[in-house]
């Protein structure tokens, strides 16, 4: 469209947490890509792991009773690894497809439960889960989810407030929970301009989901893989999903990939002998054998150069590098310290998008999201001076309006 070619980009390199462009400028990629560049562009042992699985198999499909060899084991990789004790793991293409397919799930449950007016998937304001035909309709931001007809693609679906919990459980109380199949959240707001969670809000929705019987999916798919500086922010946020979606960090971008990791409350009745109940559900390029065998390369890498404990020691260097920032006239709001990831929001006197492009003129890749916030979330490979620059560059940039 053409506000976005006027301005457009094209990255032809990536080395770590650089980037070069097809006009020649070397940039540092202060977002890592879309959130999911974790360990860094250009890693040889991955693009070798996809060439070696390419060479012996490109893929086969998971349909029914067939099956590849690094779908099988990454699912059981991830099934050990996900904050859920004896979870199923499936496999999916991305970020959507995890949101889809839970939000299926979820509804599936509750019929099989005998309570089929529990249909109603209940998501906080500003939350961004994709943009498939669920996530549009689950979306926080309004203006993903408007302008198809209807409220919502799909109309069993309710928004509730995102920060105060006084507030989002007197709405679900009003709204009546015995309608509600589950709550979908994700820890750490990010598209919607990366926001913490205020004290008592996860755990106070999550004690409401468990007296109510609400299922409570938890989107992991930009916090997973390290990004809140433990595996999953489940850990560090004491949440007890019953279901985890998946994406971005398990392949660091290198091939397409998401997962639902399923915990047993949900997941066993479908392996419950031979008459259990189908869940209908799969795609052609779920467990992409070439996929998850770079899902397993990127993993190793990260377990063998303890990127997780990098982003959980970064997140301290990024909040103390961006904390300056807030005295700026033209800063609203610096937001930092749940994870290795940051907003700064600009006042609304000024265009995110002018500084942001400001900062890419002066060779740190930042950009807009929601509430004219600038995101920061670089590679866990970023140096601490790196780290350093990204702020720096962002107060030289606040500095020329
Ligand atoms: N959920 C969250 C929290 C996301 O941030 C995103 C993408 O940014 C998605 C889901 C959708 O993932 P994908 O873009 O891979 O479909």
């Amino acid at each position: 469209m053409p506000t976005s070619q006027a301005q457009r980009l094209v990255v032809t390199d990536g080395d770590g947490a650089w980037l070069t462009t097809s006009d020649g400028r070397r940039l540092l990629d202060a977002t890592a890509s879309l959130w999911h560049a974790n360990v860094g562009h250009g890693r040889e042992r991955i693009a070798r792991a996809a060439y070696e699985q390419m060479r012996r198999l490109e893929t086969y499909h998971v349909f029914g009773r067939f099956a590849n060899e690094p779908a099988l084991d990454l699912a059981d990789r991830l099934a050990d690894l996900g904050p859920v004790q004896g979870g199923r793991v499936m496999l999916t293409s991305g970020g959507s497809d995890s949101v889809d397919l839970a939000c299926k799930l979820v509804r599936r449950h509750w019929q099989l439960e005998g309570r089929p007016e529990k249909t109603v998937v209940v998501s906080r304001e500003t939350a961004y889960h994709g943009l498939h035909g669920f996530g549009t309709s689950i979306a926080g931001l309004p203006y993903n989810r408007e302008g198809y007809g209807s409220a919502s693609l799909v109309p069993e679906t309710l928004r509730i407030p995102a920060h105060d919990l006084g507030a989002a459980l007197a709405q679900l109380d009003a709204f009546g929970t015995d309608r509600v199949a589950a709550i979908i959240l994700e820890p750490v707001i990010g598209t919607g301009g990366v926001f913490g969670p205020v004290e008592g809000y996860l755990e106070g929705l999550q004690a409401f989901a468990q007296e109510r019987d609400v299922l409570l999916v938890v989107d992991e798919v930009i916090t997973g893989f390290g990004r809140t500086g433990v595996m999953f922010a489940s850990e560090r946020y004491a949440l007890e999903p019953d279901l985890v979606l998946m994406a971005k960090g398990l392949t660091s971008g290198y091939a397409p990939l998401g997962a639902v990791l399923v915990a047993p409350r949900v997941a066993d009745r479908f392996f419950d002998g031979d008459d259990a109940p189908m869940f209908r559900h799969g795609l052609t390029y779920s467990g992409h054998a070439t996929a998850c065998a770079v899902a397993h390369a990127n993993l190793d890498v990260l377990e063998e150069e303890g990127l997780v404990e990098r982003a959980a020691h970064l997140e301290k260097v990024l909040a103390d590098a961006v904390q300056p920032l807030a005295d700026h006239p033209l800063v609203h709001e610096v937001r930092a310290g749940a994870g290795f990831l940051a907003g700064v929001q600009v006042v609304d006197e000024v265009k995110g998008d002018d500084v942001a492009q400001e900062c890419v003129r002066r060779g740190v890749l930042t950009r807009t999201i929601h509430a004219n916030t600038l995101q920061i979330c670089p590679p866990f490979v970023t140096t601490e001076d790196e780290v350093r620059l990204v702020a720096t560059t962002v107060a030289d940039a606040l500095d020329t309006f």
